[in-house]
């Protein structure tokens, strides 16, 4: 089912990587895992996405107690992230293979110049044939900074680099029609074309899964890798080479929009923390239908601080979003000049700003 993809993120989950009992690793898991990774590495760009420093740290803070204090987490984190890389370091060796460790932040995705970066990084890894194996940065990325789980973390790296395949190895063989556990007519979904309500609904549904993401995290995964035209697959971790036996009756596959926005949009669309939202008039609102430039005079309210350059959430009176954009004045000058003619707006702020607080190449809109 793999065979026709170019570039794909592995996102390995910390309960199919991490013994639950004795928080070690599961050696025997890892050894197949890499052994299908070498085989796929030999036409193919790989980058994985690992969970499992926290567990692994934690039996050495604290075996006994589910780890609740942030800091707590973050220096299980510290250690066992060593750990982890290092088992990857030796398995991937031994089939030959070199490997980097990149830790990420939320901030390496939203903010564009560090996005850009990472994105050189992983280019450069794979131009030396090194796979490169991410994890978030969790010692020192605390709650409001955080991706909070790694399912997000890998549908951003996939759509960053340009990914045609993720694979998100679960507990579960896919998306069923509702908790498999629960309800034994449940079925499993094979082909997802379209993430609509109908399947939201089903994900918080399927809430039987281990780990901090669970099934919703995993369908927002999905949608962010489709709109960036990459196909999505969720399999279960829990078989002999969980890789190569990826079949139609062990995952749920998502299909890739076909006509992907530019990397830039992506990039805008997908944010995860917009710094703060507008709200337009309809007349406003049309415009932007019509794609058009988002100006000072349609937009009746301003939410939340924000600098010239973040990306924010553009919504109507009834905090419906339709749209994200970067936003070309600071929140404090925009609520001077909203409901103004762009006429106006140097003899409001005293400097010659854009005529746009938006402008359309700046905007994406949100179908809804
Ligand atoms: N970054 C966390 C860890 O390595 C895991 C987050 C997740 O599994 O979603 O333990």
């Amino acid at each position: 089912m793999i065979n026709k993809y170019k570039k794909i993120v592995i996102k390995i989950g910390s309960s199919s990587i991490i013994n639950e009992s004795n928080k070690k690793i599961k050696t025997s898991w890892l050894n197949s895992i890499c052994k299908d990774i070498a085989f796929l590495h030999r036409t193919k760009k790989i980058i994985v996405v690992c969970s499992g420093a926290i567990a692994l740290g934690s039996k050495i803070i604290n075996n006994k107690k589910f780890l609740q204090r942030l800091e707590d987490k973050q220096a299980a984190a510290a250690i066992g992230q060593i750990e982890l890389a290092n088992h990857w370091q030796q398995t991937l060796k031994k089939n030959k293979i070199n490997s980097a460790q990149i830790l990420l932040t939320l901030n390496d995705s939203e903010v564009r110049r560090h996005y850009l970066n990472v994105r050189k990084t992983i280019n450069a890894l794979h131009k030396k044939n090194i796979i490169p194996i991410i994890n978030e940065n969790d010692t020192v990325a605390t709650e409001e900074i955080r991706y909070g789980d790694n399912d997000r973390l890998a549908s951003r790296v996939a759509q960053m680099i340009d990914a045609d395949l993720l694979i998100l190895l679960s507990d579960v063989d896919g998306l069923y029609t509702d908790n498999p556990l629960k309800n034994k007519k449940a079925k499993k979904i094979q082909n997802i074309y379209n993430i609509d309500s109908n399947i939201e609904k089903m994900a918080s549904k399927n809430y039987s899964l281990i780990g901090s993401g669970g099934m919703e995290t995993k369908i927002l995964a999905a949608k962010i890798c489709m709109n960036a035209g990459c196909s999505t697959i969720i399999t279960n971790s829990d078989k002999k080479n969980p890789l190569k036996n990826i079949n139609k009756n062990n995952s749920t596959l998502f299909h890739a929009n076909k006509s992907p926005k530019s990397n830039r949009k992506q990039w805008i669309l997908n944010h995860l923390h917009p710094s703060g939202s507008i709200i337009l008039d309809t007349g406003a609102i049309r415009a932007i239908k019509n794609n058009k430039s988002l100006l000072p005079a349609g937009v009746t309210e301003i939410k939340g601080r924000f600098n010239r350059g973040d990306v924010i959430s553009i919504v109507n009176n009834q905090n419906k979003k339709f749209g994200i954009g970067v936003i070309a004045y600071s929140s404090s000058d925009a609520k001077k000049i909203i409901g103004k003619n762009s006429k106006e707006i140097k003899r409001i702020l005293g400097y010659e700003g854009r005529d746009e607080l938006i402008h359309k190449d700046d905007l994406v809109k949100i179908n809804s």
